[in-house]
């Protein structure tokens, strides 16, 4: 294993899955906004596998540039790492070939390190390639039980992708009883059969939609983001000095527009609607 680069700090990167940018702005978290303002981005894909896929070549989520050609586009977002991490060189070349960012961060000497909590992104997927450790939490929906887990080092700095589930689906904070939670007719079965990592069938798809009970999940969201907010207080405090946290999230949800509810094979703008908020922890 090569020598840090000198000045190499701790990256952190926090996704809440499928939270929307008006619902973590809605709810005004006192936390997260000490990284910075909430900036308005999109995600390059609808689901959590691709989109994931994507953060991990080192690509974030980003702000509908005009009037740029994608790939200049590519390597001016992947320069923004030299700022993020401390270090100098970064770009599309430095990646080449394998364009997988936890590859790039092992061969300058980072350790990398994942906590996931979807069971599209578990330890068998593609996705935990080059990664030094990379665990599935017990729950869905509980970033505070991740931080006892952290593990960093003074001899190397650390990458660390953090994916939690509170603001997903049944948008349920850790501490609220199984039994409160919503129930949609044929929702609450596909979501019990992608925990166990079974396929979802068509015919479990929901078969109407109420608008008033899609508002009140739309609530249930936004007020998730308590737990969330909490927790990366927590997080906050057992993070080392000189760390650089990037918050974002892997994909909006649709909560009735344009008849769709959730995520995945919808082809609307706000589901690509996602927050961005990142700092440096001083
Ligand atoms: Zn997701």
């Amino acid at each position: 294993m090569s020598a840090p680069p000198d000045g190499a700090r701790n990256f952190v990167l926090l996704i809440l899955d499928s939270c929307r940018f008006d619902s973590l702005v809605a709810a005004r978290p006192r936390t997260i906004s000490r990284l910075g303002e909430i900036q308005r981005r999109f995600s390059y894909a609808t689901w959590t596998a691709p989109s994931h896929y994507n953060l991990l070549m080192g690509l974030l989520p980003h702000p509908a540039p005009t009037n740029v050609f994608a790939s200049a586009w590519y390597q001016r977002d992947l320069a923004r790492f030299e700022e993020r991490l401390g270090i100098t060189g970064l770009g599309f070349e430095a990646l080449l070939p394998r364009l997988w960012l936890p590859t790039y961060l092992r061969s300058i000497g980072y350790k990398t390190r994942a906590l996931v909590s979807m069971p599209v992104l578990n330890p068998s997927t593609p996705l935990a390639a080059d990664f030094d450790s990379y665990e599935s939490m017990a729950r869905h929906n509980d970033l505070a039980a991740m931080i006892p887990r952290l593990r960093f080092s003074d001899d190397h700095p650390t990458f660390t992708l953090l994916n939690t589930g509170e603001t997903h689906y049944p948008y349920a904070p850790p501490d609220e009883p199984e039994s409160q939670w919503p129930r949609i007719h044929g929702v609450h079965g596909v979501f019990k059969r992608l925990g166990a990592g079974q396929l979802v069938h068509a015919s479990e798809a929901p078969r109407f939609f109420n608008q008033d009970r899609l508002d009140q999940l739309r609530r249930r969201q936004i007020l998730s983001i308590d737990a969330v907010d909490a927790a990366v207080e927590m997080l906050f405090d057992a993070l080392p000095a000189n760390t650089w946290v990037t918050i974002t999230s892997d994909h909006g949800e649709l909560f009735g527009e344009g008849g769709y509810f959730g995520h995945g094979p919808i082809p609307h703008r706000k589901v690509l609607e996602v927050p961005l908020v990142e700092g440096l922890l001083r």
